[in-house]
Formats: C-alpha cells, sequence, structure tokens
C-alpha cells in the first residue's frame, strides 16, 4: 500500500495492480506455451583455449505467437513463482536428453555436453533424482555428457537434502556447475559441501575484467581456489579477446560468450 498525499491509504495501486494483471497475464500465457510447443532452447557454445566446443548451454527460449522470440528474463521468475518451471524445467532437460542422443551419431558431437540451468523449485522436487533418471532411462541419453547448472542462491533452503540428490546423479554420472559464482551467499561452504566439479565464473566480474582492478583481482582468487580444489573454471559473457586473453593467463580453460558464439537453435 502507498501513500497518495493527503489522501487514505491504497491497497488497489493501479501501478501495482497492473504489474498483478500482467503478472496473470504471463503466468496463462505461459502456461499455454508449455502445451502448445512454444518453448525453444537455444545453445551457446562453450569452448577451450584453441576454440573448440566442449559444449552448450542450453538457454530457454518463449516463441510467442504475437511477441517473437521472448528471452528467459522476462518469465524466468513468473514460471518459478507459479512452479510452472518445474514441468518447463523437466522438457528442457528432456529436450536436453534427446539432443544428446542425436549427437552420439556423430563422433565429433559424441563428445560434446550439454547443460541444463536447473532452478531452485526444482531442486527442492522430492521426485527430481527419479525424473532425471527416467527421462535417462527412456531417452538413452549418456549421463556422462549432461551437466546441471545450479547457483548459490537456491541452495539456501535444504542443504543436507541437497546434497544427498547431488550425490545420487553424481553416481549416474551427471556433472554439477555453480553459476554465476561469486555472487550469492556463503559459496565458501557449498564448495565443500556438495559434489561440484566446476564453476562459472560470473559475467559481472569478466565485464570489467580489463578496467577493474577489483575484478580481476576477484577473478584470479576465482581460479586459484578453483585450482587447489580440483574444480574446473569457465568464464561466462566473454566478448573480447583481451578478456580471454587475461582470463588464459590467469589460468582460465574454458570460456563461453558472445566472442565465440551467441545461443542459437542448434542446427
Ligand atoms: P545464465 O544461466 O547465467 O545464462 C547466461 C546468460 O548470459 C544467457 O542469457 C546468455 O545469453 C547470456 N550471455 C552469454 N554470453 C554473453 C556475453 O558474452 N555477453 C552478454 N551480455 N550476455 C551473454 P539468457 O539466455 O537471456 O538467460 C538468462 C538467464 O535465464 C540464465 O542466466 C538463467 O539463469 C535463466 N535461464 C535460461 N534458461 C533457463 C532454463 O532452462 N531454466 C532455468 N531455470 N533458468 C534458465
Ligand atoms: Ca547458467
Ligand atoms: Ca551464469
Ligand atoms: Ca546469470
Amino acid at each position: 500500500a502507498k501513500q497518495h498525499g493527503r489522501q487514505v491509504t491504497r491497497y488497489f495501486d493501479p501501478v501495482i495492480e497492473a504489474q498483478i494483471n500482467q503478472h496473470g497475464q504471463i503466468e496463462r500465457a505461459l502456461a499455454l506455451a508449455l502445451s502448445a510447443d512454444q518453448l525453444r532452447l537455444y545453445y551457446q557454445p562453450i569452448v577451450d583455449m584453441e576454440r573448440k566446443v566442449l559444449g552448450y548451454e542450453a538457454l530457454l527460449r518463449w516463441s510467442h505467437p504475437e511477441l517473437g522470440m521472448v528471452g528467459p528474463d522476462l518469465f524466468i521468475a513468473v514460471a518459478e513463482q507459479s512452479g510452472l518451471i518445474v514441468p518447463m524445467g523437466e522438457w528442457v532437460i528432456a529436450m536436453a536428453c534427446q539432443q544428446l542422443v542425436a549427437f552420439q551419431k556423430c563422433p565429433v558431437l559424441a563428445e560434446q555436453t550439454i547443460a541444463v540451468n536447473l532452478s531452485a523449485r526444482q531442486l527442492a522436487q522430492a521426485d527430481l533424482v527419479d525424473n532425471i533418471k527416467r527421462m535417462l532411462q527412456s531417452s538413452g541419453a549418456p549421463a556422462n555428457r549432461l551437466k546441471l547448472e545450479i547457483t548459490e542462491s537456491m541452495l539456501l533452503t535444504d542443504i543436507d537434502k541437497t546434497r544427498e540428490k547431488l550425490q545420487e546423479l553424481t553416481r549416474l554420472g551427471i556433472r554439477f556447475s555453480l553459476d554465476d559464482f561469486g555472487t550469492g551467499y556463503s559459496s565458501l561452504s557449498y564448495l565443500k559441501k556438495l559434489p561440484l566439479s566446476q564453476l562459472k565464473i560470473d559475467q559481472s566480474f569478466v565485464r570489467e575484467l580489463l578496467t577493474d582492478p577489483v575484478d580481476a583481482a576477484i577473478v584470479k582468487t576465482i581460479l586459484q581456489l578453483a585450482k587447489s580444489l580440483g574444480l574446473s573454471v569457465i568464464a561466462e559473457g566473454v566478448e573480447l579477446e583481451g578478456q580471454r586473453k587475461v582470463l588464459a593467463d590467469m589460468g582460465c580453460r574454458e570460456f563461453q560468450g558472445y566472442l565465440f558464439g551467441k545461443p542459437n537453435p542448434l542446427e
């Protein structure tokens, strides 16, 4: 509620009301998107020092009949709040599994991985492990080519349960990356508690790497930390050759960003 000058407190602020309406509209349209086959996966390459593609991150898009291709920033939060993210996230994993199966027909592609973003709601699902097992089995996708990206902020709930789930999925061959590393809370204790194989340096640190000594120091420290823990590192948001060079000099071996390729349909 907001104070409007001498008026009494208004509980139906027109701006907030419009937002709630919009929220409801997006939610209804999004439910339809799932059943009407309007979701798409775009794939962004992850490369090594020689720019060889190691794999892809799968990124969700909504092919809206009027708005065109809509990015996740406009709908992930709504999907998360409404719970729609759970079936949507399952769809993403199922599609990634299908793609991995298709990769197996070509020797070059067979080595490549697909990384999928997991949402907090998905991670909290009691049947997450069973669902992923089922999708791997029914598709025949190689589990050791599937990677799951989790963020620090989604781990705040029940760390022991989370660890159990991650351990069980790790036993299947799935690997975990800690996404947006350095932007969340108490990340260092997660490094100790969870079976992670990789850190992804958030693009906010890469953006000003060349001009801001603080960002450079943070990136350097993350790389040293990862090295001593035996974790690999992907630098995200690499747009300039100068950034790639500095990252490589600091010991980073995997890169993702517009310099190498934007997210695109796999074709
Ligand atoms: P994220 O996981 O951190 O994904 C990386 C984002 O950075 C992507 O934005 C990608 O397009 C963008 N990006 C990559 N390279 C560059 C670069 O060089 N410069 C700049 N400026 N940006 C770059 P996108 O595709 O809009 O996705 C935004 C976020 O939406 C993702 O951030 C992720 O948190 C979420 N998201 C995307 N797909 C899914 C999904 O299937 N499930 C869930 N739960 N979340 C998803
Ligand atoms: Ca990610
Ligand atoms: Ca990220
Ligand atoms: Ca991000």
